[in-house]
């Protein structure tokens, strides 16, 4: 007997419908290239969304068709989400921060047809139109004034042009909720990149999850900064999280820097605010030495990396804001576990509550996971055990578009690439992704323990921790230091520092200064290129 409950599939489009009638004065408030405010409404991005529909009807794109961007957080990047996916075709969003060979091979790949790109991107596109062999529209998201006569782009328009005179109304196909609607290539720090390939289900499905109380706790009462970018993952899913709780927006544009963060967060009363930790160091070191505080501000998300412990404590101690650690991936939609307390951690000190939050946090309902060691026996969750972490849920990949990589899954579970421990409480700890551990003398030394303890000297802007071959411990840890503008550490002090902090064996055997630490696409250290620039770095007594 099957339920008599009315069967609606779960379409982006509804969300967008939802939005505008439901908080359609909800505002959205956008950093623009050009250095304003741009701000309107749930209902506007609703209207000029059906126009994007409409002028892709007109277009003659099918279904499924994909649209690629390049473009920062803004809101025409949001009216693309829904219009786009909306309508039935599939949201290519590119990271432009990739090498222009990889922008390319992407586009062909995904044999987008259609380009929108913000104007900081025209030299990219400039670069690559010529190689992309399917996109047939190119469209630059600003007003038609700003677009300059000679691009040398062909078929190229300005967004509001293209718009211009499109219908604000449409009527939403209905269709099947596992059709795809958005995609995101990783990073592919080896070989060709791989693309995650969303369906309407998993983004709702990840929509709703993300707005729980022990997840990102998203609602109506929230004013959202998302610095992670729209161009990667979907912002962690909160353009529609915000949609679906009716969330103000504010967008910051291409302006990440710590001041044009600080001051976006007071002007547009920011309560929450969501990033990787590169950009919150960014954020506090402009806001030190002025002796700056936040407003508004009382949470940020944490992830795309391990929150240092030291950044942790600056935001609570320093102010007063609580970090919630998240951890995920391109192939998860990106939420896979937050960490927010228990009960009964509210007992605890705060010193101890601190040890729980530093741990990525616990799965969120629909995903489950388990560690395994080198046989693919589960381990126990003690929090001591390590191996590899695995996730299975209905907003994890199946596969790759275009089954590159052949069939990913084992015994239909996702190999992350993570190492982790899972203590009784279900808390996840992630050690250090698989390629970066560091194995000396048959033990296994965290790269991330080793970062962390840096992280906490006061002199110390950034800390990467890498194995170095050697003929006895197989491999031992060095890390790599970039000193904050006036500070000054010497090795001997950095190394003493370690004392007390860690066992012998994991203080790593030499310190390295360097300017600087290379990012990746997402602002992620680099690893691979940092070890290929240590290529010639000898340890000390190997
Ligand atoms: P890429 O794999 O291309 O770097 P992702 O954004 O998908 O791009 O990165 C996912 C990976 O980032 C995870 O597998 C994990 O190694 C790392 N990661 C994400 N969040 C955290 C976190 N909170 N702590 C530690 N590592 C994290």
């Amino acid at each position: 007997m099957l339920g008599l409950m009315q069967n609606q599939p779960l379409l982006i489009s509804s969300l967008i419908d939802f939005a505008a009638r439901h908080h359609g004065d909800g505002e959205i408030v956008s950093r623009r290239v050009e250095g304003d405010l741009h701000r309107y409404t749930w209902r506007d991005v609703a209207r000029r969304a059906k126009q994007v529909a409409n002028r892709l009807d007109a277009m003659g794109l099918l279904f499924s068709d994909r649209v690629a961007t390049l473009a920062w957080n803004g809101y025409r990047h949001l009216e693309l989400y829904f219009g786009v996916s909306g309508s039935g075709r599939v949201l290519h969003t590119i990271n432009p921060r990739l090498h222009p060979d990889q922008v390319a091979w992407i586009a062909n790949h995904a044999e987008d047809q259609v380009l929108c790109f913000d104007m900081s991107f025209l030299p990219l596109v400039q670069a690559i139109h010529g190689r992309a062999t399917t996109i047939r529209q190119y469209v630059a998201l600003c007003d038609a004034d700003k677009l300059p006569a000679d691009t040398g782009i062909p078929n190229l328009v300005s967004y509001e042009t293209w718009l211009a005179g499109q219908p604000t109304s449409y009527e939403w196909p209905s269709f099947d909720e596992n059709s795809a609607s958005s995609m995101c290539y990783t990073s592919g720090t080896t070989g060709n990149p791989k693309a995650a390939l969303y369906s309407h289900r998993s983004t709702i499905l990840h929509a709703y999850a993300a707005a729980l109380p022990d997840v990102m706790g998203i609602s109506a009462r929230d004013a959202i900064l998302p610095v992670v970018p729209m161009f990667h993952v979907n912002a962690w899913g909160i353009p529609y999280s915000a949609a679906l709780t009716g969330a103000k927006l504010v967008f910051p544009g291409p302006s990440l820097d710590g001041k044009s963060v600080y001051e976006l967060i007071e002007s547009e009363k920011v309560t929450y605010a969501a990033g990787v930790p590169t950009v919150w160091q960014m954020l506090l070191s402009h806001m030190k030495p002025g002796g700056l505080r936040f407003s508004t501000l009382t949470r940020t998300v944490i992830g795309g990396a391990a929150c240092p412990p030291a950044m942790m404590h600056a935001f609570r101690d320093e102010y007063g804001v609580e970090v919630l650690h998240a951890w995920g991936m391109t192939e998860m939609s990106p939420l896979g576990t937050l960490c927010t307390l228990k009960n009964k951690h509210l007992e605890m000190s705060e010193d101890e509550q601190m040890k729980v939050r530093l741990k990525q946090g616990r799965a969120i309902y629909a995903i489950d996971m388990k560690i395994v060691g080198d046989d693919g026996q589960e381990l126990p969750w003690d929090g001591q055990a390590t191996g590899d972490l695995l996730v299975k849920g209905p907003w994890v990949i199946r596969e790759y578009f275009k089954g590159e990589g052949g069939n990913p899954l084992v015994d239909g579970w996702f190999p992350t690439g993570d190492v982790a421990s899972i203590d009784a409480d279900g808390y996840m700890q992630i050690t250090d992704r698989s390629k970066d551990v560091i194995k000396s003398g048959g033990e296994w030394i965290s790269s991330i323990d080793v970062e962390n303890i840096a992280m906490g000297h006061p002199a110390v802007a950034m800390a990467a921790c890498v194995g170095m071959r050697h003929p006895k411990w197989d491999e031992r840890p060095i890390v790599v230091v970039v000193k904050k503008p006036g500070a000054e550490v010497t090795r001997e002090e950095l190394l003493k520092f370690y004392e007390g902090k860690t066992a012998k064996w994991q203080i790593p055997d030499d310190v390295v200064f360097v300017e600087a630490i290379p990012l990746g696409a997402t602002g992620k250290m680099l690893k691979t290129r940092l070890r290929e620039q240590l290529k010639d770095y000898k340890l000390p007594g190997a």
